[in-house]
């Protein structure tokens, strides 16, 4: 089956990376049937509205190339068609014009000990259509002070299908006569939504779970307008690391991670904090869905050709930042030296001023394995483009000065080897076997001199590339030092 699955954020706020994980198993349900990834704004409640949301929606798509093939469209524009089928249900007495001011509910709310619910009972003890005359309903509604809401049968088994949890009963009872239409005009949430699923042939809605508790209200609008429902896909929350609860913001920002896919006020994203698209949709991936062999990395198109929806989990899927780190670092470790000198322009920039475009080049391919994120290609080609600013004390400590300086005048000595980091490396194992240094710290020495600490590439790389003059100069600094 082809489908049609829609991402329909409401523009309350930024969208943050629980959002883009359901959007990203939209797409991927879309596109695995060569269907249609489609976006709508759910902007029907104006007084959330904020300013700034829906760009922050789009321009996280965009980075992330989740590319929408329709819409956005968007719901206040499309108050016309919610009228008209509004209209159908209050003809039919499947809905009803409420007038209960928000004291009178608040004072049956009080009465029932916060347990109030407007249903068929409690309906007609309120102020309503059904309980007023027709001619002060008229004369309510001509002052706007209604709402429309939806007629739940009184007692009634509702069945409703997810295609995560199977299928679900839930006793009509325990739902309420939820508000579908303000005296603005503006349907709200859930009756939008069904309106629209069935109006742009949406066949299947993939969401998160905190929904699940609307599908049988849903399903209700669906059999009163005899429309067949799509298929639904609640998808597990997304958990804080530790603990119990949904990961939120704070959470995010007491792990020292970002919480959104781009930057959003003073917050910034995973792009802005050297993240990878390929790699944040890999690890969202992994967040309620596992494929079936050991593989974790994935493409965004490996992911559309993998995936299966049956492989959907129940239950919550633990945020955990260090995988998508690791997942992030897969796929730079994979990237081509050119794209990674593309996506850091301040390191490319510092390469450019000291190295042909190959060399540039040549020295990505050394330290890609080294990458966590794209901040760490600054800090890795440091050593190509200047001396150690420090030496690690430690590491003096333990090879002794002594041993540091013997090393280090080897290489003086035998300068003309310099150039010659095979033949370098042969004469230091003789010279080290000669004056009993082993030969771990002779190449720790040579690496603290190059790097200032025992980390980094390859050392007979970086001396091959920082070239002879550089190599004696940094020994020079060394042997100054110490
Ligand atoms: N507007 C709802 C939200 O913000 C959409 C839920 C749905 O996909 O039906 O999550």
């Amino acid at each position: 089956m082809i489908e049609r699955a829609r991402f329909a954020p409401s523009p309350t706020g930024p969208l943050h990376i629980g959002g883009v994980r359901t959007a990203l198993f939209n797409y991927l349900i879309a596109k695995k049937s060569g269907g249609k990834f489609i976006l709508r704004i759910e902007d029907t409640d104006s007084k959330r509205t904020v300013a700034g949301a829906e760009d922050h929606i789009k321009d996280s798509l965009k980075w992330l190339g989740l590319n929408i093939d329709e819409g956005p469209i968007k719901q206040s524009e499309r108050k016309v068609l919610y009228k008209k089928q509004v209209e159908k249900l209050l003809r039919r007495g499947l809905a009803y014009y409420a007038f209960d001011t928000s004291a009178e509910l608040e004072r049956a709310r009080k009465e029932s000990n916060g347990e109030f619910k407007y249903n068929h009972e409690t309906r007609r003890k309120m102020i309503n259509s059904f309980t007023v005359s027709e001619e002060e309903a008229r004369s309510r509604i001509k002052r706007n002070g209604y709402v429309i809401r939806m007629v739940v049968p009184e007692k009634e088994t509702i069945l409703v299908n997810d295609e995560i949890r199977g299928s679900l009963s839930f006793n009509s009872r325990e739902i309420e006569d939820k508000v579908i239409m303000k005296s603005d005009g503006m349907p709200t949430y859930h009756f939008a939504n069904v309106v629209d699923d069935h109006d742009m042939k949406i066949t299947s809605v993939v969401r998160g779970e905190e929904w699940l508790s609307s599908l049988p209200s849903h399903v209700t609008l669906y059999n009163y307008f005899g429309w067949s429902p799509p298929k639904f896909y609640h998808l597990p929350l997304i958990l804080k690391s530790t603990g119990q609860g949904k990961l939120s913001k704070r959470d995010a920002e007491e792990q020292g991670h970002p919480i959104f896919a781009v930057q959003w006020e003073e917050s910034k994203g995973f792009k802005e904090s050297g993240y990878t698209p390929e790699g944040i949709l890999n690890y969202l991936a992994l967040l309620g869905w596992k494929g079936k062999g050991d593989d974790e990395k994935y493409s965004l198109n490996d992911l559309v050709k993998k995936f299966d929806s049956k492989d959907i989990n129940k239950s919550g899927a633990r945020f955990d930042i260090k995988k998508a780190v690791w997942i992030n670092h897969l796929h730079l470790r994979d990237f081509s030296s050119k794209k990674i000198l593309s996506l850091c322009g301040q390191a490319n920039t510092l390469l450019e001023k000291n190295y042909s475009s190959d060399v540039c080049e040549e020295i990505i391919d050394l330290i890609k394995e080294r990458l966590n994120t794209l901040f760490d290609v600054e800090k890795e080609v440091l050593v190509f483009v200047g001396q150690p600013k420090n030496y690690d004390k430690e590491v003096i400590e333990k090879i002794t000065r002594n041993t540091i300086y013997n090393v280090l005048n080897f290489c003086k000595l035998n300068e003309e080897l310099i150039s010659e980091p095979t033949l370098l490396k042969e004469s230091l194992m003789s010279f080290g076997s000669e004056k009993q240094i082993s030969f771990g710290n002779i190449m720790k020495t040579l690496r603290l001199c190059m790097v200032g600490s025992l980390s980094g590439p390859d050392l007979f790389k970086i001396i091959d590339i920082i070239g002879p003059e550089e190599t004696l100069h940094r020994i020079d600094s060394l042997i100054n030092k110490i």
